[in-house]
Order: structure tokens, then sequence, then C-alpha cells
């Protein structure tokens, strides 16, 4: 392993490494090493040839009165760490090095900088970019790896790669915890017992929301009182903002929907700590979570491979399409259906007679029809009403439930070969069915997918749903198409039994 201090030295290595063709990644860090910053440098390994560590405690992100002496720095420990992890060369410059005599240009972030942090601690982010901006030109990684921990840094640094045009690939990963929740921290050094104690407040604080809003509360303000009324029972805790925000702009928002986040910090004792927990469907990992806020709206184009992130999930998630590029929130992964609740619904696959497409309950996997069969809920119930069975036997001796689109949310920007991909796991489900006869498409959204990407007709072809019901509330139509195998379907469509302020009427006569 190298230590490397000198910036020259440094661009030496990164063109050697460069031109033995071999890939390299950059995990930028102020030091103090913990478990938080090495899952970091395991990620990097993972995915890279080459890993440079830089460990540089940046004097331009700290405020007037913010103590940057007091930071706890301890190279030796830190150089074992990572000794062990076998990295390639720790970056560890000194602050004239970086910031000599006569540095006077800086990177100011936009809007994403202004609130939370920003409001906080005015001057952090454009020390936090400037330090950036000069490692990844000084390292030229292809990637480089940040935490969720500073969520708002890492949606700066988002927007600093996409706005200046940088080449390297940014990796986000999850928050690193200890045991009792406490997320991993440099300055967690500074606590006492009494007050490590008393930090896990602000993971109590996160958690109560994440319970409440589980339980179905959406209600900003009333998961906010409830945050504030967790940190009034921790005297030792001090807190300065509780927010519930959206993921791309970091607004507050009334309602909370997968993926807003939730942030915190606080003062306890002598160190100032922050955190932030991720709102989304229970049971969602926290990969996913992150995917769900990360892809909230994505800002690369959507003909990009994977819009300048990429977490491990992600990649497992879409390893048979990279061109999946535009996953907004990823429901249920592609092959879950096939591979799990066929073996146990389906014994037999010559019963069912007629498939349904269309998308299942949104957002809480817990809804979904074969998640918990025995859990009515209302698109469910409207489902059942609208085939005619009493209940989920009935409905899996006759009937499959398909999700047309099964990873995108309606998003305009989902590209198109996201969806052919979608389309191509449908077919596969179809085709499991040696004796469909019918097919049930729900909604407007699932007929023009059906009609575009399993019929083959085009845009000009497809007559407008609305007209297409007329006051029936349905229409039939009898068709094969290579896609479905040239077998002859009666298709059915409808309205979506829980999405359409319109209702179909009961198709159970046509369906016996
Ligand atoms: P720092 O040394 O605090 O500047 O952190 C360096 C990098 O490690 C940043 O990208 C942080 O977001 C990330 N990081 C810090 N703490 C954690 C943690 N507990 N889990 C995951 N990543 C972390």
């Amino acid at each position: 392993m190298r230590l490397i201090t000198s910036i020259a030295e440094m661009q030496g290595f990164a063109r050697q490494t460069h031109s033995t063709g071999k890939s390299l990644g950059l995990v930028p860090t102020m030091g103090a090493l913990h478990e938080g910053h090495l899952s970091l440098v395991r990620q990097a390994q993972r995915q890279c040839d080459v890993v440079v560590v830089s460990i540089f405690v940046n004097p331009t992100q700290f405020g007037p009165v913010e103590d940057i002496s007091r930071y706890p720095r301890n190279l030796e420990k830190d150089l074992e760490a990572l000794r062990s992890f076998k990295v390639e060369a720790v970056f560890a410059p000194t602050a004239t090095e970086m910031y000599p005599e006569g540095f006077e240009t800086f990177v100011t972030p936009g809007e994403t900088a202004a609130p939370l942090e920003g409001t906080s601690r005015p001057s952090h982010f454009r020390g936090v970019a400037t330090v950036v901006l000069k490692l990844l030109n000084i390292v030229k990684p292809d990637v480089a790896y940040f935490g969720q921990k500073d969520f708002q840094q890492a949606l700066i640094i988002r927007r600093l790669v996409e706005d200046l045009n940088l080449e390297t690939r940014l990796v986000i990963s999850p928050i690193v915890r200890e045991a009792d929740g406490l997320a991993m921290s440099s300055r967690n050094a500074y606590l006492s017992t009494e007050d490590r104690q008393a930090a896990t407040v602000l993971i109590r604080s996160l958690r109560r929301v994440e319970e409440l809003a589980h339980a179905g509360e959406t209600e900003v303000t009333t998961l906010l009182e409830e945050m504030r009324r967790v940190f009034a029972a921790e005297p030792r805790a001090q807190l300065d903002y509780a927010a519930i925000v959206d993921p791309v702009k970091l607004q507050p928002v009334a309602r909370v929907t997968g993926g807003c986040v939730a942030l915190v910090a606080a003062r306890v004792g002598p160190a100032r700590l922050i955190d932030n927990l991720i709102l989304g469907p229970p049971g969602t990992s926290p990969e996913m979570l992150l995917q769900l806020a990360l892809t909230a709206r994505p800002i690369a184009s959507a003909q990009a491979r994977i819009p300048g992130l990429e977490t491990d999930v992600l990649r497992l998630k879409i390893e048979n399409c990279r061109d999946c590029a535009a996953i907004s929130t990823i429901r249920l992964p592609p092959r879950e259906f096939l591979s799990k609740y066929v073996k146990r619904d389906y014994p037999d696959l010559n019963v069912v007679r007629a498939a349904i497409i269309g998308r299942d309950a949104p957002l809480n996997a817990e809804n979904f029809l074969y998640h918990s069969p025995d859990r009515p809920n209302r698109f469910v119930s409207s489902l059942y009403e609208l085939l005619g069975v009493k209940d989920f036997a009935e409905f899996k001796a006759r009937f499959a439930l398909m999700d047309a689109l099964r990873c995108h949310t309606t998003s305009p920007r989902a590209p198109e070969k996201a969806l052919a991909y979608c389309a191509k796991h449908l077919r596969e489900e179809l085709r499991l069915f040696p004796n469909l006869e019918m097919i049930v498409v729900l909604g407007e959204e699932a007929y023009e997918q059906f009609q575009r990407l399993l019929l083959g007709r085009d845009a000009k072809e497809i007559r407008p749903f609305d007209d297409l019901l007329s006051a029936r509330g349905w229409a039939q139509e009898n068709t094969r198409s290579a896609a479905l195998g040239e077998r002859m379907f009666r298709v059915f469509y409808c309205y979506h039994p829980t999405y359409s302020y319109k209702r179909s009427p009961s198709l159970a006569a046509m369906l016996a």
C-alpha cells in the first residue's frame, strides 16, 4: 500500500493505473475510519481493480466556530486498517498541499445545498464541493464512493458530477450502524458514556417516523411532532432540525410517499450528529430504499445506462438488463413472481384459463395479492368482484395475476428498453400457462403497454382507452400475435378496479 502525500505523486499514480487499463475507485474520507468508511472500501474493491482511499480533514468545510483542530485524527491507525484491506494507495495530503498560498477558487453548489445542513452550516457544502472536485480531478477515479449517512452531500456531489461534466460514476451506499442503531460516525468518538446512550435518540426518532408511516400515517406535521416528542424525552440532546423532504430537491413535503427522506441533526454533548432514513414500504431493504430515493427522478438522460448512480442491489436486480436505466421504484423484482409464487400457488399450470394483467396494489409490498393472499385490501376485493370470485382459493384455480410494468412507475421517462424488458418477462409468464385463453387487462396504462409491447401496435393504431371502453365500461377483442406464441386469445379491457374513477361492471359472465 502506497502512502501518497503529494498531489503530483497522486496524479502520477492515477496516470499509471489508467495506462494499464485498470479501473480506479476512490473512497474520499476525513479519516478516523470506522465500519461505515470500510463498507465503502469493500464496495470499491468489489467493483474496481485499484482502490485509493483519501484521508483529508478539509479545512474549507468547517465553519469559523467549528473546531477543526478537535476533529479526530489517527493516521497510523487508519493506515493499519487499510493495510489489512490491501488497498493500493492512501492519499493523505496536508492542508497546504491542497490549499497553497494564493488559492482562491471555490465551487458553489446550488439549491440542493441551501436547506438542512446548508442552513445550519452555511459555507459547509461550498467547502465539500470544492474539495471533492479537487480530489476527483487529482485522482481521476472511474468510480467514487460516498455514504447515505451524508445524504444531502451525496445529492450535491451528484449534481456536481452532472453539472460540471465529470466522468466519474458515483456509488452511494447505505448507512452502517452500531448494534443499537446509532449511525457510525467519526464524531461519535466525542461522546461520553452517557452521551453515547443519549445519541440513539436520532435513530429512535427516525424509526418512530418509519413505524408510524408503515402503520399508515402520512401527514408530515404529525410525524415531525412525533420526532420532536422523542427528542423532548432526551434532555442530553438538542435537536437542530428534523425534516421530511422529497429526495430530489430536499424540499419539505406535506405527505409522505415512498422515497421521501426523514433527516435529523442534533447536538449531543460536544458532538453534532446527523442521521437519516428513507421511507418506503415495510420490509424494503436499505439498498432498495436508497435506490428508491436516488432514482426518484433521474437527472441523467433516460438513455444513460444507469443515471450516474448504482447500488449493489440494483446491479444484482438488473444484471440481465443493463439497459434498464430509469428504474424509479422497484416494487416486485422481475423474477419474483416466476420463482416464488408460481410454485406455491399453481401446482397445476394447466388449470389457469385467464391471465390478469395490471398493476398490483402500489407501494406497500405487503399488499400484493400473492405476497399476502389472505389479507384483503381494496385492490384485491375489487378485483375479485370484477372477476366474480369469492376468495384467493377460487381466484388461483382460474386466474393468474401478472404485472405489466413491474419495475417502473408510470414515469414518462421509463425508457423503451426497460419496458421491453418487462414485456419480455410478461411474455414468459404468459407462456407458463399452456391453456390460457383469456387475458384481462386492467386500466389504461396496462392497456397501452399491452397493445404496444405485446400486440406490437404503434401509437397511432391504439384507440383512446375511454373511447374503446365507451359506455359499456369494458371491451373485448379476439386476437393473436407473434409475441403471444400465435395462440388465439380473448382479451378484455376494463378500468383498473382501484386506480380509476370509473368502474367496469363485473366480467364474471364473460369469463365463465
Ligand atoms: P467522512 O469521513 O465523515 O467525511 O465520511 C467519508 C465518507 O464515508 C462519506 O461519503 C460518508 O457519507 C461515508 N460515511 C460516513 N459514515 C458512514 C456510515 N455510518 N455508513 C456509511 N457511510 C458512511
